[in-house]
């Protein structure tokens, strides 16, 4: 395996998680992906190890490890093959709690959470008629004789039938009431099993990942007042701040897939004799190989940036999104390259080359659109002219 790094190797975490990934190979997941089906005992197996708590602070049962350490964690997995979006959101959805709730709401849930009673994997943001213009969303939140009544439609929301709780973002004072259009949205916990008895319906959407997401359909759906995190109207904000942890997160996946696709072509190319040679030894080979190296390199110099800023408390979007983006770039062009030079055999399903290859192009779109990167870079970096 490459290991090319000089500094943050964490090697006992990487061999630990590395040591637990050999327990689930290629055959695992090729299989778990052909039968469209959930990693159930691999995701079990890494909560019961701890390391879907990494984030959370020891003093509510997790292990108080640094976005450094947690990004390790999920670089590892799928550079060992797999594929962490099948539980990433259960290691980064408790830092809004974790930031805005109360007291009383980390001691519910963080140790619950720490210990995998239950699981918070969902995210309930995305609607279909506002994409990504997400401060015009239409799912209502109103009060009422101490709940919260819900109404309206999400989409693409991930993992709701292997979560307990849901954060859900709904806007709870109408856009034409507020002085600023990112204010007046709040975000609430819902507990999901609950939930679809009283007002919500679930409906999987099939996609080209295996990757369980689905669209939700509010109708009066009931929702305590103590669910609501911090204070009402600021839930924008208060997401906003947790997207930057998710967005390095993603980044250090792509990364993973940058380097398992790297390492699978140059194996191949290596043994593979074509016109009698290795196809390795002709440059029009080698050096779609060596670019997309080293745009994975330079990806991850950004990454350890947002990490260790993050880690600092220091603000950070500006390196969050960039590592995105260089991340999700530079694994793309590695996979295109390792499917180009495995051939025919790029496209069989054995080489596990398609499914990676799938899995690592959503990063382009979700959770944030390149362009939508492109226009922050543009707007908050470089002060030009907002476009919307
Ligand atoms: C498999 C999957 C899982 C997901 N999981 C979740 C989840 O758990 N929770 C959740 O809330 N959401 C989730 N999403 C939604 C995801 O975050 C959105 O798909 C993404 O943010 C893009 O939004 P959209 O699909 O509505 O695209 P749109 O907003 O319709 O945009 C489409 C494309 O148009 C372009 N575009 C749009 N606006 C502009 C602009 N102003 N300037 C330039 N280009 C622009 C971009 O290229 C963009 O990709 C998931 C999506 C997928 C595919």
């Amino acid at each position: 395996m490459i290991d090319k790094t000089l500094s943050h190797n964490h090697h006992e975490i990487r061999d630990a998680v590395r040591a637990l990934c050999a327990e689930f190979p290629d055959a695992y997941f090729r299989e778990i992906d052909a039968q469209r089906a959930y990693p159930e005992a691999f995701v079990d197996a890494l909560t019961r190890a701890g390391w879907l708590a990494a984030l959370i602070p020891q003093e509510y049962g997790g292990s108080g490890l640094g976005l450094t350490e947690a990004s390790v964690v999920m670089e590892e997995i799928n550079r060992c093959g797999g594929n962490a979006g099948a539980c990433h959101g259960q290691m980064y959805n408790m830092g809004t709690l974790l930031r805005h709730g109360s007291e009383a709401q980390k001691q519910k849930f963080l140790p619950r959470i720490a210990s995998g009673e239950w699981r918070l994997q969902s995210m309930g943001v995305t609607e279909p008629t506002t994409g990504t213009d997400t401060t015009k969303i239409k799912t209502t939140a109103v009060k009422k004789d101490g709940r919260y009544v819900v109404n309206g439609q999400k989409v693409w929301i991930s993992r709701v039938q292997h979560s307990d709780w849901m954060i859900l973002l709904a806007r709870t004072t109408p856009l034409a009431e507020v002085t600023k259009k990112s204010e007046g949205m709040s975000i609430f916990m819902v507990d999901l099993k609950e939930a679809q008895q009283r007002g919500l319906t679930v409906r999987p959407i099939a996609n080209m990942v295996n990757h369980e997401t689905n669209e939700l359909f509010f109708e009066n759906l009931e929702i305590p007042e103590e669910n609501l995190i911090g204070q009402e109207g600021q839930g924008f904000r208060y997401i906003l701040d947790g997207l930057n942890a998710e967005r390095t997160l993603i980044a250090a996946e792509c990364i993973g897939d940058g380097y398992w696709f790297i390492d699978r072509v140059t194996h191949y190319v290596r043994d593979r004799q074509v016109f009698g040679r290795p196809i390795g030894q002709n440059q029009g080979v080698q050096f779609p190989i060596a670019d997309a190296f080293i745009e994975v390199e330079a990806a991850n110099l950004m990454r350890w940036k947002a990490c260790e800023l993050f880690d600092a408390h220091q603000p950070m979007g500006t390196q969050a999104n960039m590592a995105k983006y260089l991340a999700a770039k530079a694994s793309w062009e590695a996979a295109n390259a390792c499917l180009q030079f495995h051939g025919g055999f790029g496209f069989a399903c054995e080489y596990d080359v398609e499914r990676k290859f799938r899995e690592t192009r959503l990063y382009q779109v979700a959770p944030i659109s390149t362009n939508l990167i492109y226009s922050y870079v543009a707007e908050h970096v470089l002060g030009l002219p907002r476009s919307f």
